[in-house]
């Protein structure tokens, strides 16, 4: 039997909302003494059950994962990951002739918070942010391979930089199922290598396929910049679409050789691609005016909330150098990925670098992240992309 977690008066409401966290200042005491990653059952002050979920020492001491009273057993984490692969068939990312890359499960938008897998044909990369999800893995993994119909054959498990480093769990990278030499996979039908073992994140930037998608629609005979290229995926849809040059750069030298990679898988010996190592901020200095079609999607400026100022700054700050040097009727895809900047934040920061450069600018789509990184309604917080596409006159 699990042990009871019973929380201050009042302290209930939110997840009497459905929010799955308990936060530290919440919890008036526990019976007993859990283990971090042990699964508890939070009780509110007149000792009723309010949820179950994996305990934690940290600011969030449970991340809920059932408002039942149910046991976090063998059939859970089935039903659990065999609801999120029956989504990403029906919303036609999963079990599609050309496209094999798509997110799984993502955290609390799939009611499975600290889990991330992202799926790269028949390999799966699980990542938790959590001790409980450390300690299922073995349980999660069995039932991934159970629920996928075969698609999936391999679980690289890659935790080392995300679980918390006090937990004291000397993780480290590696197969958990199966071992893959072939790290290739598709999405809408072109070709990318994935590094899961030295990448970033999972080792691709699976959210921004929606994105890439309509890039490829604006890309004719256009000449493409794509600053923060990593892997190249915004490149690559440009190539397809038609543009007349691509240029991608990223600071990381490891970055510009993966680009050039995919270019080549997609497109060998096209010599309308060039990559540059170099600094954003310098390249757009330097780069003089002839590019009509910029995409800007730079790492999160600001990881926390303390931060967001001086983030906001630095969106203004390169987004005015993209105003100011890009063509007339030129086209700028404009990102940011930090979660503590809200729309409305970015919108004001991408607004203000147009005034500051006298352009006259449009707003002719606003984005996001795709439908399988979806969004609980109870956990705002999981909202993290946004997007603007703008007409720069
Ligand atoms: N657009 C990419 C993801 C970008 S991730 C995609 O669709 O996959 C952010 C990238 O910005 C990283 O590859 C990182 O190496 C690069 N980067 C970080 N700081 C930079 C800087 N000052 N100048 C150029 N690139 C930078």
């Amino acid at each position: 039997m699990y042990k009871n977690l019973i929380l201050r008066k009042g302290k209930d409401e939110s997840l009497k909302r459905f929010h799955p966290w308990v936060f530290s200042g919440a919890v008036h005491h526990i019976e007993g003494e859990p283990e971090e990653g042990e699964v508890v059952r939070v009780l509110d002050s007149e000792e009723r059950f309010v949820a179950v979920g994996h305990w934690q020492i940290g600011s969030i001491a449970v991340r809920v994962l059932s408002f039942e009273d149910i046991s976090i057993d063998a059939c859970f984490w089935e039903q659990a990951l065999s609801a999120a692969y029956t989504m990403r068939c029906a919303i036609g990312v999963a079990e599609n002739p050309q496209n094999d890359t798509f997110r799984l499960v993502h955290g609390e938008g799939d009611h499975l918070p600290g889990l991330i897998i992202d799926v790269y044909g028949k390999t799966a990369v699980m990542q938790a942010h959590s001790v409980g999800m450390h300690v299922e893995r073995e349980h999660i993994a069995d039932a991934l391979l159970k629920v996928t119909n075969g698609v999936i054959q391999n679980i690289y498990y890659k935790s080392e930089t995300t679980l918390p480093f006090k937990a004291g769990l000397g993780q480290e990278n590696g197969f958990i199922r199966g071992g893959a030499p072939d790290n290739q996979a598709t999405e809408n039908g072109l070709k990318f290598y994935i590094d899961w073992l030295k990448g970033q994140k999972t080792g691709f930037f699976v959210d921004q396929r929606d994105n890439r998608s309509l890039l490829e629609q604006y890309s004719k005979n256009r000449s493409v910049l794509n600053m923060f290229c990593y892997t190249g995926g915004f490149s690559v849809y440009a190539m397809r679409g038609g543009a007349k040059l691509v240029h991608s750069v990223d600071s990381s030298a490891k970055a510009v050789e993966l680009v050039n990679q995919n270019i080549e898988l997609n497109f060998p010996g096209d010599k309308r691609h060039q990559a540059f190592a170099e600094d954003a901020f310098k390249y757009l200095d330097d780069m003089g005016d002839r590019y009509d079609l910029i995409i800007l999607d730079p790492p999160a400026f600001a990881k926390h909330r303390d931060a967001l100022r001086h983030a906001l700054k630095g969106y203004t700050r390169l987004n005015a150098k993209a105003f100011e040097k890009i063509q007339p009727g030129g086209i700028l895809f404009t990102f940011s990925c930090s979660q503590v900047v809200t729309k409305d934040n970015f919108r004001m920061a991408v607004f203000t670098a147009a005034a500051q450069s006298g352009r006259r600018v449009r707003i002719l789509h606003q984005l996001h992240q795709p439908a399988d990184h979806p969004i609980n309604i109870y956990h705002p917080e999981g909202e993290y992309l946004k997007g603007l596409v703008l007409y720069v006159e």
